[in-house]
């Protein structure tokens, strides 16, 4: 489908869970939900399409309820964002939950005006980023400290050699580094981003000591990958590209590992499962994440569901 010709509404929801299967969308960013979603808006307008409704937080989040995803990991992974995890998160007790770092593609940036992209061409550098590192993640501590109910975990974080060049390769080591430190030091899960950086992550992990709780976020991974985190008893969180055609070792990883080091998220707006690849993605969407995951696994979804529910109560205790 040409880009002229792609549909910026809203996916329609999909048919609820079962009351006693509900879950909690494991990753998600619902506040950029809200500015992605109006740009499709505008978008949509711009090309004479039909209107696009832009949501709030709040009816997000009941939407997902509505379907039975009573709750959600939001993630703030630049600094001045933080705090817009923690503060949805004491709005929104017992629903909203908050994982807190300084992502790999923002960590380079910090305190280094002008690092290059894969491109050659800077990446794109804002005025919060004169803040080191070291200062930006002491900051991160400072927050998971003060708000210990609010925030369960540590991430997202890892290496993105996607795009990130390897002049800023070991810089982002360095950082994913202190974040493995500071979930150890804080006993809390760690949420990893690993893009097109498998090997390199697993090196750290391995080199460092994993924290206790350590979770795959939107895993990518090949059936040897999902072997190394049996072997560890690391966890795989699936969003939508769990659902795509051709991703077999996503797929085959869930069985190597098991249903109880898995969990589903969406990681919104981004990742949309089939069959919506390319709408706005929103917690509401989990269902079809794990309609694709039941069909795979022959399960039925509600059974699923649970599964993966108790998988999250187990790694963040929510
Ligand atoms: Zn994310």
């Amino acid at each position: 489908m040409s880009k002229k010709h792609r549909d910026r509404n809203w996916a329609p929801a999909p048919p609820a869970l079962g009351a006693d299967a509900h879950v909690i969308d494991n990753h998600t960013h619902v506040a950029s939900v809200v500015p992605f979603s109006r740009a499709m808006s505008h978008e949509a307008q711009a090309k004479g399409q039909p209107e696009v409704p832009v949501y709030s937080v709040d009816e997000l989040l009941h939407q997902a309820q509505e379907v039975g995803v009573e709750g959600v990991i939001d993630c703030g992974c630049e600094l001045p964002n933080l705090m817009t995890a923690v503060d949805m998160a004491r709005e929104h007790p017992g629903v909203v939950h908050a994982a807190i770092a300084i992502h790999p593609n923002e960590s380079v940036l910090h305190g280094h005006r002008g690092v290059p992209g894969p491109d050659g061409l800077p990446l794109r550098y804002k005025p919060w980023h004169e803040v080191s590192f070291d200062d930006a993640i002491a900051e991160v501590e400072r927050i998971a400290r003060a708000y210990p109910r609010q925030v369960v975990a540590i991430g997202e974080t890892g290496m993105d050699l996607f795009r990130t060049g390897e002049g800023a390769k070991e810089l982002q080591r360095e950082a994913f580094r202190a974040h493995i430190a500071l979930a150890k030091e804080l006993d809390l899960p760690l949420q990893i981003h690993d893009r097109d950086a498998h090997r390199e992550v697993i090196e750290t992990l391995l080199a460092d000591g994993a924290p206790r709780r350590t979770v795959f976020h939107s895993y990518s991974g090949d059936a040897e990958m999902g072997r190394i985190a049996r072997e560890h008893g690391w966890y795989l969180s699936l969003s939508g590209t769990s659902s795509y055609k051709g991703n077999d070792g996503i797929r085959e990883s869930v069985r190597i590992v098991g249903l109880d080091h898995v969990m589903v998220e969406t990681d919104a707006p981004y990742l949309t499962p089939m069959p919506y690849r390319g709408r706005t993605n929103a917690p509401y969407m989990i269902p079809y994440t794990l309609d694709a995951l039941a069909q795979y696994l022959e399960l039925p979804i509600d059974e699923v569901a649970r599964a993966t529910r108790a998988t999250t109560r187990e790694v963040y205790g929510v």
